[in-house]
Parts: C-alpha cells; structure tokens; sequence
C-alpha cells in the first residue's frame, strides 16, 4: 500500500478509539499527521499538560488499532504534553517543570554512553563508531545507537542497508556490522520528514528504539546524539539512565564555546563528563607524513583541563577516515594498523582506564 494510503488506512483505524472526554481519536484535533516510513508508523497524540496519564488507555487501544493495518512496520505512538515544538534549539534544561520521571534503564545494556557536541559536522558520528569499534575491540560486547535525527549517519559509516527486522514480539532487531550492534533513527526517518519528527516525537521515537531493541546483551552502547542542547539531548539524558557523555569537538574556538554548552547541559543533568575527544585536531600531509596545526591543535584539550574534564585524546584530520567512512568501512576496522585507527584506540582504552563497562 503507497504510504499515504497507509496514513489514511490508519487514521480509519484510529476512529475505533476513545479518548477522554468521549469522541474518537481520528476526529481529536491533537493528533499529529501519521508517518509511514519502510519500518515504522509513528504519530503523537498532544494532550494538556497533567492528561498524559489519562490519555494512557487510549495510547495502548492507538497502537493496537495502528498495529492491525501496519504491514508488518513497527507503530510509534508518541503523548506529549509540550506546546507546540516551536522549532527552535533550547538552550538550558527546563527549570520549573515538576520533577522528571526515574531514568528508566535499557535492557540487556550495562552502560550507555552519550558521545554529543556542541554542533554539528566536528566529527561526532565518525567518533561514535569508530569509538564502538575500539571498545569491541578491547573485548567489550558494543553497540551503537544513531539517535541523531538532523543527520543521521551511522547507517553510511557502517553500510547497512534495508529496513531492520521486526520480531515476532514487535521488537526491532538491530543490525550487525564489524562484531557491533547497531541500530539508526536513520532507517525511519527519510529526507524530508525530519522536519515532521523534531521535537516530543522524536524524542519519544528514540526512547523506543533504544527500549525495543533486542540488543541482545551489551557492555557498552555508544549512542551518537543529535548535535546541540535541544529538547531530544535533554528528553533522553532525563529518561535513560546514562553511564555519561562524551564530549567531540574541534579545536577552533567556536566549536569549543558550543561545546561548552553542551558539557553544561549534561552537568546539570547529573550525567558524569567521561571525558572530550578533540576531532581534526591536527593534519598530517599524505605525502611528506608533515604535520600541521591547521586549526590551532590543542584547543580542546587545554578546554577540558580548565574545566576538569578528561582529555581522552585527538584524532588528526586524515583523508583516509572521510573516504572509509564514506566507503561504509570505518578506520578502526578496516585500517587497524594506520595511526588513525591508532588515535581511536588510545582514546578508548583511556575511557577504559576510567571505568570498565562491565
Ligand atoms: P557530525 O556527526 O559531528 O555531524 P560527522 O562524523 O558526520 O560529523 O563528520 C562530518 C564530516 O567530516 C564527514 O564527511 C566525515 O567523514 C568527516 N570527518 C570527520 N572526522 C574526520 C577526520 N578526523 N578526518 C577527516 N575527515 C573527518
């Protein structure tokens, strides 16, 4: 059936259920458009604020009516009882909302671990997997999660391809790709609808795809946020029971105040700063093995010591990590001996220095 017609197919389905206040949910004026994408079927459902509770049947009845003419995606149903997403980057986390919900930990996952960045393009991506690959390399049990909506890029790194696999149990079953697990925000949302997904939806998609996962077992997954301090960083780093943040940023200053920001936001979330990573810290010419300080190297490590954070260590700007990661083939796994794959390792066995994951 072509995706519109499912959207309509579900809108039908959604008359059976009642909503509080009596009438049906497809005629209720909060319901959000219906997103069919090859995996999934998501939409929210906007009530007041303190009726979350009471709209709680209706949810269930949602997606059991949703679930019925889904072809086999997985339904997404999301409450929020935010106002209207407004589209705009938050900068601090809410104050005088009451008090958050207990941080739900995720099954079979020991630790989780956030790797974020002040903004986009430093790097973050390319530093979640290939960190994930170190760590299966030391021996831990790894996975990944892209939970990063505005551009979504661990399927590329990796090369995974196609939808995931839903379980009979109606949960996602994740990718495997170099002896990690991986799954991506990535493999639902398409081109446009990213737009659709900002703000509480998407927040409340990702919490499902990190708790309807069959990781299956994991030590550590590392999971690659969006860039900046919006609502989806603060909605999971309140929800999930983190083990901490990583922090990725480039040298120059502007990437360094950005991150800052970002640092700032976990603090007050009571999310442990593992340590900051600094990405293109510095350029070694392919031809002459000559290094240069492109960017003025050492930024981020003189940041993380003024504010007492661990320096995990850097990883230079290299040719080769832009064109395997293109490729699908991360350094860490297909370049293991290169000194970029080297840079990576250190900084995970300086992670592991700190806490063992286990
Ligand atoms: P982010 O997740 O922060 O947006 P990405 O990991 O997607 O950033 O990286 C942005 C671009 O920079 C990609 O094309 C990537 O291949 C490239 N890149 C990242 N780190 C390096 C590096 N150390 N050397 C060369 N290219 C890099």
């Amino acid at each position: 059936m072509a995706n519109q017609e499912l959207a309509q197919s579900v809108k039908a389905a959604l008359k059976s259920v009642e909503i509080p206040g009596g009438g049906n949910l497809a005629d209720y004026p909060g319901l959000s458009e219906v997103i069919v994408t090859p995996s999934a079927l998501a939409f929210a459902i906007s009530v007041e604020p303190g009726m979350e509770g009471a709209f709680g049947p209706a949810r269930v009845a949602a997606t059991e009516a949703a679930q019925r003419v889904a072809e086999g995606r997985k339904v997404l149903v999301s409450i929020t009882a935010d106002r209207a997403p407004g589209g705009g980057q938050q900068q601090a986390v809410p104050q005088t909302r009451q008090a958050p919900p207990a941080k739900q930990a995720v099954k079979t996952v020991r630790n989780i671990i956030a790797v974020a960045s002040g903004k986009g393009g430093v790097g973050k991506s390319t530093c979640s997997v290939n960190l994930a690959l170190a760590l299966a390399k030391r021996g831990l049990k790894t996975g990944v999660l892209d939970a990063d909506i505005y551009g979504p890029s661990v399927p590329r790194l990796l090369g995974i391809e196609g939808r995931p696999a839903i379980r009979e149990d109606e949960m996602f079953e994740p990718y495997e790709a170099f002896g990690i697990r991986a799954m991506s925000i990535g493999t639902m949302v398409q081109g446009d609808q990213s737009v659709a997904w900002r703000g509480p939806m998407a927040s409340s998609a990702l919490r499902q795809l990190l708790l309807e996962t069959n990781w299956g077992g994991l030590d550590v997954l590392v999971v690659d946020m969006p860039p900046g301090t919006g609502d989806i960083q603060i909605t999971l780093g309140q929800q999930i029971d983190l083990a901490g943040a990583v922090i990725v940023s480039t040298p120059q200053d502007l990437s360094l105040i950005d991150a800052r920001k970002a640092i700032d936001m976990f603090k007050r979330m009571n999310i442990p700063i593992l340590g900051m990573i600094e990405n293109m810290s510095y350029f070694i010419a392919p031809d002459t093995g000559n290094r240069y300080d492109i960017f003025g190297h050492g930024g981020a490590r003189d940041d993380a010591a003024r504010g007492g954070i661990p320096f995990l260590g850097e990883v230079p700007i290299h040719g080769s990590i832009r064109e395997q990661s293109d490729r699908g083939e991360p350094v860490v796994a297909s370049m293991p001996g290169s000194p970029e794959a080297q840079a990576f390792m250190e900084i995970a066995d300086r992670l592991l220095a700190k806490t063992r994951f286990s």
